[in-house]
């Protein structure tokens, strides 16, 4: 399956969101879900975030900007890598306040954006705003053709007040369904009913299912989201055939492992999802879609990282163009994979731009086109990624033969996860950035 399918969803959403001219639909999309969805209110959005977001100081203005991964980058676990701090150091001045737009971009989902500005904070020793970190479920604001349609959630932490936030008015939790249908979740026998419950009768009917990251408890969630599947959002019910195409799914983060205190990289949501499809296929024959996989790669999340970038140098009055972003992570499948394949987006962007630009209006021109330039990867051998593994001496042959942890969904490029710069940690990237922009920090 091509990576055009997997991000279909995610062209959607840029589509509304950009007035964009549509763009073809690829073979195994579905419907197209983005063309009967409300404008994305830009101007909502702007006000809101040029509201909210701190005066700084800044005596010229700068031209590029950071997308920072947080673990294996800032973080491992709950300890901050020694080599943020200096990072930060030469990134803010001495009340905090940066001299260049930074964004903080994970695919971290299983929390609120507040939760995390505040660790970012504490462990960096300044003040994070929430508006600057995005989660790999932030772009689903821009998905408001699910809004209003009744969703299961599905992940850990505030999972009901997360969708809320993100726009969606009518939320079940995976625990509502539990309650409702307690003869379903069977595996854990301590968990089962002792006596056995009346049929509830006012469970409102599920549209679709929104993944925000891993759950705990999998064998519950497995089971009650393949229920919703097989039952096209009716657990209490069985049906004579299998629904397909089933309801609808958004999925947040396809990372499969992650990098935390442990010296062996940990499960990601990524993994959960390698579960559900695969007991979804053995069970129907068929594969599970997505409507959209968001988070690093996706090109959605990039483009929205753009945009916050973008709000905070129009908030601090650095009236300079965004022109180069760079792209600091650890993870070559999320983080190189996702930069490239955004640099990709805008350079082919800027052909189309060419192209449309003479039947365009000025206004949908100056929604159409991104003001970055080029997004550069920098890896840092901090997290995930090792410099000392097995290094392969024909990087396009061998590639395909090694473990592949990308999402299914991916048609995998070679060329896509080679970075642009590889440095040895976050504090390393700064300095490169610094020299490259010839950025003369006072
Ligand atoms: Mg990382």
């Amino acid at each position: 399956m091509a990576l055009g399918c997997l991000a279909h969803g995610n062209r959607a959403a840029l589509r509304t969101w950009l007035l964009l001219p549509p763009l073809p639909v690829g073979v195994g999309q579905r419907g197209a879900p983005g063309s009967s969805s409300r404008a994305f209110s830009r101007s909502n959005c702007y006000s809101r975030l040029v509201g909210r977001a701190c005066g700084v100081h800044q005596t010229s203005s700068p031209s590029f900007g950071f997308l920072f991964d947080i673990d294996g980058v800032l973080l491992r676990g709950r300890l901050v890598i020694p080599a943020a701090k200096k990072a930060f150091q030469k990134l803010t001045n001495s009340k905090g306040q940066f001299h260049v737009p930074v964004a903080f971009v994970t695919n971290a989902g299983n929390c609120s954006r507040d939760s995390k500005a505040k660790e970012l904070s504490e462990a960096l020793g300044f003040k994070v705003s929430p508006e600057w970190v995005i989660l790999s479920h932030s772009p689903l604001r821009l998905f408001h053709q699910f809004h209003k349609k009744c969703v299961l959630v599905c992940g850990q932490g505030p999972v009901e007040e997360n969708a809320r936030d993100l726009g969606f008015q009518h939320v079940v939790t995976i625990e509502e369904v539990r309650k409702a249908f307690p003869l379903l979740d069977m595996v854990d026998q301590s968990r089962r009913p002792k006596e056995l419950p009346p049929m509830p009768t006012d469970f409102p009917t599920v549209e679709g299912i929104i993944l925000l990251g891993e759950p705990v408890r999998w064998e519950t969630c497995l089971q009650l989201i393949i229920d919703i599947l097989l039952s096209n959002g009716n657990p209490g019910v069985q049906l004579a055939t299998v629904p397909y195409p089933h309801l609808p799914i958004l999925a947040c983060n396809m990372d499969l492992l992650w990098m935390a205190e442990a010296k062996m990289p940990r499960f990601g949501h990524g993994t959960f999802l390698v579960c559900l499809e695969n007991i979804y296929k053995k069970m129907t024959g068929k594969e599970l879609k997505y409507e959209a996989l968001i988070g690093k790669p996706s090109t959605v999340t990039y483009r929205y990282a753009e945009h916050v970038i973008e709000q905070q140098m129009g908030s601090w009055g650095w009236t300079s163009p965004l022109r180069h972003l760079y792209a600091v992570g650890d993870n070559p499948m999320a983080d190189v994979y996702g930069a490239n394949l955004y640099n990709r987006y805008l350079q082919t962007q800027a052909k189309v731009s060419v192209t449309t630009m003479a039947a365009e209006s000025k206004e949908q021109r100056n929604h159409n086109v991104c003001s970055a330039e080029s997004c550069q990867s920098i890896l840092v051998c901090t997290g995930v990624y090792s410099p000392y593994g097995d290094v392969p001496t024909d990087c396009n042959k061998s590639m395909l033969e090694t473990v592949f942890h990308g999402h299914r969904d991916f048609h995998f490029d070679p060329s896509l996860v080679e970075a642009s710069h590889v440095v040895h940690d976050v504090n390393d990237a700064v300095e490169l950035v610094f020299q490259k922009e010839n950025w003369k920090q006072e």
